[in-house]
């Protein structure tokens, strides 16, 4: 079955409308373009047609963009010279959208050719947004729910499909970046005053204008194949473009500081592309395109970002369990998470109860939700009456009894086994048989708090991050008992309220925290080595994590860091390795430096809370050491601590699925989004140099860093992560 119908009407304009079969938006693929190839050459060549006006079958789209699937096999499948066949696959796709854009117009004259219009019924993302803009006028419905735009960027590559090059002859560079740059969606009014669509209409006019306007005798040649065509805003060397091109280059570096090979390659192309003609700045486009897909950075993110965390979210680790959608959820505790808990799954339109020991506590925590709608409705995002229904979904009380009905229990009170055995015991007297008990604890183990329930099976961890309503990942923990309805329900829960879930067993601080506390404690180890602080923070941002682990621990705060120590020192004894790290830690407390919360802590803060810069004053507890390591040292140190931490949970059954571990090591702490997560970077580096290399670091820094036994044997083996356990859910 084709995704391409042509209908040629009685006036000779042919409606091609593309719908692909079983799916909700239109996705491209490599027969997609073979077919709508062989329309457009039909309209081109049968004399009996007019012009073209290319829609959607979809009522309120146009198309969702490529099948990111595509370009991974294209790119799996291209052969000894994967970067030739890349490059000429790009170069056809190119020489197929030139096509619609000259439509048999003559070379020279620029006389002849059939007009070619899109007519976007909704949503036109990346190619969906490509193809138009190779046409000759586009049509957008007014709906204000569409999004147009080319967010490629987003997941590591660029609008490769000609997409660079159009919208930068059409808009010039600094009207063309924040699309491009930024992946910029905008709804069809916007994307009119932006320029990259030509007319909004009528839902019901859409196919009607366009058809319209194919036979009004419009003319069709762009811009940039007529004589004397000048790019708006001045090319590369124009005074104006100058000033561009040194800010956009600033822009873009200041922002991935270098690691995002995708935003300074598609600045290339751009840049390279302006000073010659349209042809070869497509052919320009081409390379740099084909640069980015072969650079395994690329690969990485797509996979990550788009593929699995898609999977994820889709369910692809949920049991078999009829649906487990949650309708009456039970909030414990109205704290900081809690109250966060509440306002997300309120959002979903699932019904909250807030329960806290006092009814003032249980209103401040339905408060959150009222000044986050207020807001939002200040911002133009939502409206009084979404608030109203949103507040009127959450009742907050200190009664037990109006608990009963709900069918999912999530706890957050304070983190004390006894506290937190207490509530479940309460909360099982009055809440149905079916119901499920989720606790939000971040460091307790949920076997240990499941004794407390008389229904282990039905207890299980959904560990949410802070702020709930910001962070995309939520952690759902099996305890030894926890049975696969729980599961099930945990993960359908996540769905609704819109987040990507991991999967992971029950170890101490599950996954997220067990990797990201090594990170923390490096960088604090750093700093008793006498490594300067500056270097240690600008070393973690250079290599792609969004904070250093020092202003990590001050956002955190220094005090939650002790109590943590404390806990675990005294949980492993003798084995506990952190001696080193709580110096520093305990030194910084007794100075009162808590960290953000209280404006002192590796930095100094101003009155507001911002960050003025780092504190001089820990050089007089812990000196500069004359010889400062190497750039790169560091990073690793910092990198590899992380990773090693991953590959140990791995190894030990906690994570059952790498990609878990790589979607939920960027979601959950910003690990290096370039790198496609802990697994993938593993991966880029190679597991042998990535075995040796840890070894060495524990030569030097300590047995932290030694191989894991399955990092070793992968390495003897020369073993991928992504061969070996990729494909399905698999333990070490
Ligand atoms: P919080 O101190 O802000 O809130 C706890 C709330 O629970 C308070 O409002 C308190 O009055 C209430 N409470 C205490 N005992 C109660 C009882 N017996 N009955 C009813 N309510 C009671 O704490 P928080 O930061 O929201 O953390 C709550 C839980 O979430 C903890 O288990 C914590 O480990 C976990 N957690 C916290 C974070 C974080 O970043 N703060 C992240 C993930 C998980």
């Amino acid at each position: 079955m084709t995704d391409f119908t042509m209908d040629v009407g009685a006036d000779g304009v042919a409606i091609i409308t593309w719908n692909t079969p079983g799916k909700s938006m239109n996705v491209m693929s490599m027969q997609g373009f073979e077919d709508l190839e062989a329309l457009v050459d039909t309209v081109l060549e049968d004399d009996a047609i007019k012009g073209a006006v290319i829609t959607s079958g979809k009522p309120d789209s146009f198309a969702g963009g490529m099948d990111l699937n595509v370009i991974a096999q294209m790119k799996e499948s291209a052969g000894d010279n994967p970067a030739k066949g890349l490059f000429e696959g790009i170069m056809n796709l190119h020489r197929f959208l030139r096509k619609i854009e000259r439509a048999g117009m003559d070379p020279k004259t620029n006389k002849g050719g059939k007009p070619i219009a899109a007519a976007l019924p909704g949503t036109a993302l990346g190619i969906g947004l490509e193809i138009p803009l190779a046409c000759h006028r586009v049509f957008a419905a007014d709906n204000p729910k569409a999004k147009i735009g080319l967010p490629e960027i987003m997941v590591g590559i660029f609008p490769g499909a000609g997409g660079t090059t159009r919208l930068t002859r059409k808009l010039g560079a600094m009207g063309a970046s924040p699309l491009l740059l930024e992946g910029k969606l905008n709804d069809p009014k916007k994307a009119k005053m932006a320029g990259v669509v030509d007319e909004v209409v009528a839902p019901n006019d859409l196919v009607d204008k366009a058809r319209e306007w194919v036979l009004s005798g419009p003319k069709i040649v762009k811009p940039w194949d007529e004589r004397g065509y000048k790019m708006p805003g001045g090319a590369p060397y124009h005074p104006a473009g100058f000033m561009t091109f040194v800010g956009a280059s600033a822009m873009v570096n200041g922002k991935t500081q270098g690691v995002y090979p995708a935003a300074k390659a598609l600045l290339s192309a751009v840049y390279e592309g302006a000073q010659v003609d349209f042809d070869t700045a497509l052919k320009i486009e081409a390379r740099w395109f084909t640069n980015v897909l072969m650079n395994p950075s690329s690969s990485a993110m797509i996979r990550s970002l788009f593929i699995n965390k898609e999977a994820l979210e889709k369910g692809a680790n949920r049991p078999e369990v009829p649906d487990q959608k949650v309708t009456r959820v039970g909030v414990l505790g109205a704290g900081m998470m809690g109250a966060g808990i509440a306002l997300v799954s309120a959002q979903a339109g699932i019904d909250v109860v807030l329960l806290d020991q006092d009814q003032a506590a249980a209103e401040r925590g339905k408060a959150y939700s009222e000044s986050y709608m207020d807001k939002g409705i200040k911002r133009g995002k939502a409206t009084p009456e979404k608030k109203d229904a949103l507040l009127s979904r959450i009742t907050a009380t200190t009664d037990y009894a109006a608990l009963a009905g709900c069918d999912l229990i999530v706890e957050a009170v304070f983190e004390d086994p006894t506290v937190k055995a207490e509530v479940t015991a309460k909360v099982e007297a009055v809440v149905g048989e079916d119901c499920i008990f989720a606790t939000n604890t971040s460091t307790l183990p949920i076997t240990q708090l499941a004794k407390a329930s008389k229904r282990p099976e039905q207890f299980i961890g959904i560990h949410f991050f802070s702020p709930v309503e910001k962070m995309l990942l939520v952690e759902i923990i099996k305890g030894k008992q926890t049975g696969t309805r729980a599961v099930a329900k945990a993960l359908d829960y996540v769905r609704q309220i819109r987040k990507t879930p991991i999967v992971v067993n029950d170890a101490r601080f599950f996954y997220a925290n067990r990797c990201i506390i090594p990170y923390i404690n490096e960088g604090i180890r750093m700093v008793a080595e006498g490594i300067n602080p500056a270097l240690i923070e600008n070393a973690a941002k250079l290599v792609g994590m969004p904070l250093g682990p020092l202003q990590l621990v001050d956002e955190t705060s220094i005090d939650l860091g002790v109590k943590i120590a404390k806990a675990t020192k005294a949980a492993m004894g003798d084995a506990y390795p952190d001696g080193a790290v709580d110096d520093v830690i305990f030194w910084m407390a007794e100075q009162e430096r808590l960290g953000r919360k209280c404006k002192a802590g590796f930095y100094n803060y101003d009155e507001k809370g911002k960050r003025t810069g780092l504190w001089l004053g820990l050089a007089e507890k812990y000196p500069r050491a004359d010889d400062q390591p190497d750039l790169l040292e560091i990073q690793h140190r910092l990198l590899f601590v992380q990773s090693l931490e991953a590959v140990r949970a791995l190894e030990e059954g906690v994570l059952e699925d790498i990609r878990e571990g790589d979607v939920g090591a960027i979601l959950g702490w910003g690990f290096a989004p370039w790198s496609g997560g802990p697994f993938s970077w593993l991966d880029i580096l190679g597991t042998p140099y990535a075995a040796a290399r840890a070894d060495e670091l524990a030569d030097r820094y300590g047995a932290r860093f030694a191989a894991p036994a399955l990092l070793s044997e992968m390495g003897a083996k020369n073993q991928s992560f992504y061969r070996r356990f990729g494909q399905a859910p698999a333990a070490a």
